[in-house]
């Protein structure tokens, strides 16, 4: 076989359906948030907003966190030193686990290298260990909860997104003693709109199913303390797992579950992603740890800010005649409906306006359905707002994009 070939033909396809990836290269300027420098395609750099970014708040680089990092890096030096079992928990971790099973009024929390390895490793582990388990699977769930279900090597049904009733009649028309384990999320995160927390931990009760709730667009953004949607609905007892991300508002990196001790302990001491790798570098966890305890007392202003310049911005979206998705939550949804146009959108935002919104293309979201996503933050003022909404008129204007929304 020419295999040289084969990957060239690969990569063509790949091309050829307006799907290659371009990473931009960019360089985040701490203390100038939400500002970056660009470098193009000849390695120059320029000053451009970015208006993409899952750093939600901006904590990545707020000073309490930056402090925390710094200090921890100087106190404990850069790595781990190994896996958790080999000297590698350190007490920031001890702490940062504590710290997040208070949040969540679980009896115990389990920090992993990242949000997708936390979905990995304890969707996989619980159901595995469940005899015969029955997964049911929305489907909009992220791929990370997907990999973790494909590990698990069980039986899986998917049910139309947040369609309560198809998700009752897989239910029932499984046997009623079989185990079975619920996987969803609390804002989904593509088109923006959340999960029915309740009235899926409702059916869960009625058919004695478990629950595992991915918050990852949630914590620190939502709730009182940051907590998620389940705590700002009242509802954060009833999901038997919740899991969550260090990495997007709280503005570090690694991921997490919070449950019952028991299930903690079992996927701790199972779940082969979280045994074999280094655990996240001190620096890391302690500024989460500072994030988190940041967002939990004193993150209300931030989150109300948060949430108004999202509906802000969707309202002008809105008036001035431009695609928007609508939802309820922080995210703001273009729809562009062709990749190749959705690539040229945000390739003349970037070269030509200094504006940064990545592409969403398949596989992430459904062909056809391809769309700019910004994600506007409380540090995105009126003045960087004035200046997006004409760059988008014009891009929208030079390539003739869509200016109503066609069917979601
Ligand atoms: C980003 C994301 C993850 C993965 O989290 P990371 O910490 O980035 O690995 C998990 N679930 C959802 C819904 C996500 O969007």
């Amino acid at each position: 076989m020419d295999y040289d070939r084969f990957f060239k033909d690969a990569v063509a396809k790949i091309r050829d359906e307006g799907r290659y990836r371009v990473f931009a290269d960019l360089a985040r300027e701490c203390g100038r948030f939400p500002h970056a420098q660009y470098f193009d395609a000849h390695g120059q750099p320029r000053s451009v907003t970015i208006w993409c970014s899952n750093d939600y708040l901006g904590m990545g680089q707020h000073p309490v966190v930056v402090k925390a990092a710094t200090e921890a890096l100087e106190g404990y030096g850069t790595g781990a030193g190994g896996t958790r079992n080999i000297s590698g928990t350190t007490h920031l971790h001890v702490l940062l686990e504590r710290e997040l099973a208070a949040l969540h009024q679980r009896e115990s929390a389990l920090v992993m290298t990242s949000g997708y390895v936390a979905n990995e490793a304890a969707i996989s582990t619980i159901a595995k260990l469940l005899p015969g388990c029955l997964i049911l699977s929305d489907e909009k769930n992220h791929a990370s909860m997907i990999h973790g279900i494909r590990d698990s090597r069980c039986e899986k049904v998917i049910f139309r997104h947040n369609d309560l009733d198809h998700l009752e009649q897989l239910l029932k028309s499984a046997d009623s003693g079989r185990p079975k384990l619920i996987a969803f999320e609390s804002v989904y995160s593509m088109d923006g709109d959340f999960g029915l927390i309740e009235e899926i931990c409702d059916l869960a009760d009625a058919h004695q199913a478990l629950t595992y709730l991915d918050e990852v667009h949630a914590v620190g953004m939502y709730g009182p303390n940051g907590a998620g949607v389940a705590e700002q609905r009242g509802v954060m007892h009833r999901p038997t797992v919740i899991q969550g991300t260090l990495a997007k508002a709280y503005g570090c990196m690694g991921g997490y579950i919070a449950a019952k001790a028991d299930i903690v302990d079992a996927i701790r001491s199972i779940a082969s992603s979280f045994i074999f790798t280094t655990s996240l570098a001190p620096a890391v966890v302690g500024g989460a740890l500072a994030s988190v305890t940041h967002l939990r007392d004193e993150g209300q202003m931030v989150r109300e800010r948060h949430q108004e310049r999202a509906s802000t911005l969707k309202h002008r979206l809105k008036a001035a005649g431009l695609p928007v998705m609508d939802n309820p939550s922080h995210i703001v949804p273009v729809w562009v409906g062709d990749p190749v146009l959705c690539k040229q959108a945000s390739d003349r935002l970037l070269e030509r306006h200094g504006i940064y919104i990545q592409p969403i293309n398949y596989p992430t979201v459904p062909k056809g359905t391809e769309r700019l996503r910004i994600t506007p933050t409380p540090l995105h003022h009126d003045g960087l707002m004035d200046q997006l909404m004409q760059s988008l008129h014009e891009v929208w204007q030079e390539l003739g994009l869509e200016t109503r929304k066609a069917a979601a």
